[in-house]
């Protein structure tokens, strides 16, 4: 158990047991023997997870999601039921997926990457003047 005055502060990937909600972390090795890797039969990749409250958890990759925690809860792998929060959103993540597009977006176009974010910063501008308007 841990004190419920310790603030959720840090970010981990994990996964959570549908029965007891306690989230295991993939960071470290602490959940190593809890964890059973599978190969489907249609090449798809499994992961089987005993849980504390004897629950097998069946994931994927997808499965995985962040969560915000607190550091003792990272250290021993798991966090019980409000010892986490589910993080809904990650700027590091958030601002490579948008990089990533203008990247794309301006090549197409012919553009620097520089050329084109001074662009769509103009294009943003406008479009919140025009509604503006409205
Ligand atoms: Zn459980």
């Amino acid at each position: 158990m841990y004190p419920i005055a310790n603030r959720l502060d840090r970010l981990g990937r994990g996964v959570e047991c549908p029965t007891c909600h306690t989230v295991y972390f993939l960071e470290g090795s602490k959940n190593r023997d809890r964890m059973y890797h599978q190969a489907g039969e249609d090449r798809t990749e499994h992961w089987k997870l005993l849980c504390i409250c004897s629950e097998q958890i069946s994931f994927q990759k997808q499965n995985v999601r962040r969560y915000r925690t607190h550091s003792a809860a990272l250290e021993s792998g798991y966090a019980i039921e409000g010892g986490w929060k589910l993080s809904a959103w990650d700027p590091w993540e958030q601002s490579k997926l948008s990089s990533a597009i203008a990247k794309s977006i301006s090549e197409d176009l012919g553009l620097s990457v520089r050329e084109f974010s001074q662009i769509s910063a103009f294009l943003h501008v406008r479009r919140t003047k025009e509604k503006g308007r409205h």
